[in-house]
């Protein structure tokens, strides 16, 4: 059995999907004692879903400093402080943007091992997979020495409901405000619509989409199937979609159920960031471009023709069958 410590990332008093997924990660394991750790002002908001979903322990972390979210070293600091206060064996969060940065410090104060991008845990033995060389291996690592700073992968484990005690406990940690490093500003790079890392389901423009404008199509389509719009990097550089759309190796990593490529070549790069994506539909007028080796479903046309025929048939499919067995 190890004590799990789980950074659980809130926004508006409600827990982000991934952070259930980080849950479900650190419950695979059913002897695992299961610690979900968050700022308190978070804490009574979120405490009935992390109990829902399998938190044996809320700790609501507080600080001499009222708010710290301009402090990431403060944060890594109480995180830090924390595994020695409750004994944790590893500390698990999402390889996210914030997860990324957070993990990285507490390692580095705790002297522990980081694992990023980690695909698959394996608690008992310390065996951790995780996508290597921009995603073209799976390096399979053991952990030795504890506590284990371990990052998921966004998406790549269900949520699962899984209800436990979850008393909540409040830890006021004693951490030296540091003002090395402080965050004056956060701007929202906006795709208009859900993030790509929460995503179920994605549709992706490439530099084929042609302009910004042109997105409009993927967006239509996004809003039938409730999914978020993404891009390829040359989609981005080329001023067509935003940064925090994004997806490959210098974008953001994603692993939805359903991953639409439409107009992308499927360069190595991109394929970093989507490839555990379960079902993979690529829109290409390339017989050989590289993404029809990549993919489950291909669809060989032109993508202003393909999406806007997909939009429709979908819109269809969901519209109501008013009469329709009524004789
Ligand atoms: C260090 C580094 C990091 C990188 N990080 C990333 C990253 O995070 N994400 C990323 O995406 N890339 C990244 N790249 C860039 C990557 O190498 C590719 O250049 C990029 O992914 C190509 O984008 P694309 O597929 O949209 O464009 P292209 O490679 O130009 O492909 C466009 C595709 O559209 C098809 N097409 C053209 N017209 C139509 C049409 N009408 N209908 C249907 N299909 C059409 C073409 O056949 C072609 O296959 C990185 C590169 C480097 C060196």
């Amino acid at each position: 059995m190890a004590r799990i410590g789980v950074l659980i990332e809130a926004r508006g008093g409600e827990v982000k999907k991934t952070a259930l997924g980080a849950l479900a990660a650190a419950r695979q394991d059913r002897e695992n004692e299961v610690y979900a750790l968050l700022f308190g002002d978070h804490a009574e908001a979120c405490k009935g879903v992390l109990r829902q979903y399998g938190a044996d322990r809320i700790v609501a972390i507080r600080t001499p400093e009222a708010d710290i979210s301009p402090f990431p070293d403060v944060q890594a600091g109480a995180l830090a402080a924390a595994i020695d206060r409750f004994q944790l064996d590893a500390i698990l969060g999402v390889s996210g943007q914030t997860g990324r940065d957070l993990l990285a410090r507490i390692a580095s104060i705790a002297g522990a091992p980081l694992v990023l991008d980690c695909m698959d845990i394996d608690f008992p033995s310390g065996i951790v997979k995780k996508s290597h060389f921009s995603g073209k291996t799976t390096a399979t690592l053991r952990l030795n020495g504890r506590p284990w700073i371990l990052g998921i992968r966004p998406n790549i484990f269900p949520e699962r409901i899984d209800p436990r005690q979850g008393d909540t406990v409040v830890y006021e940690a004693t951490v030296p405000t540091s003002k090395r490093l402080v965050i004056r500003e956060v701007k929202q790079g906006s795709s208009g619509g859900p993030d790509v890392s929460e995503a179920e389901i994605i549709i992706s423009g490439g530099r084929a989409v042609g302009s910004a404008e042109n997105f409009r199509i993927l967006k239509e389509c996004a809003s039938v199937l409730g999914a978020a719009v993404g891009a390829s990097r040359a989609a981005v550089d080329a001023g067509f979609a935003s940064h925090a759309m994004q997806v490959g190796q210098t974008g953001k990593t994603v692993s939805p159920r359903l991953y639409i490529a439409c107009g992308i070549s499927g360069s190595v790069q991109h394929f970093a960031g989507m490839k555990t994506a379960k079902v993979i539909v690529a829109v290409n007028n390339d017989p050989d471009a590289p993404i029809f080796q990549k993919c489950d479903y291909g669809l060989l046309g032109d993508l202003f023709e393909v999406v806007p025929a997909l939009t429709r048939a979908l819109g269809r499919a969901q519209a109501p069958r008013i009469g329709h067995n009524e004789g």
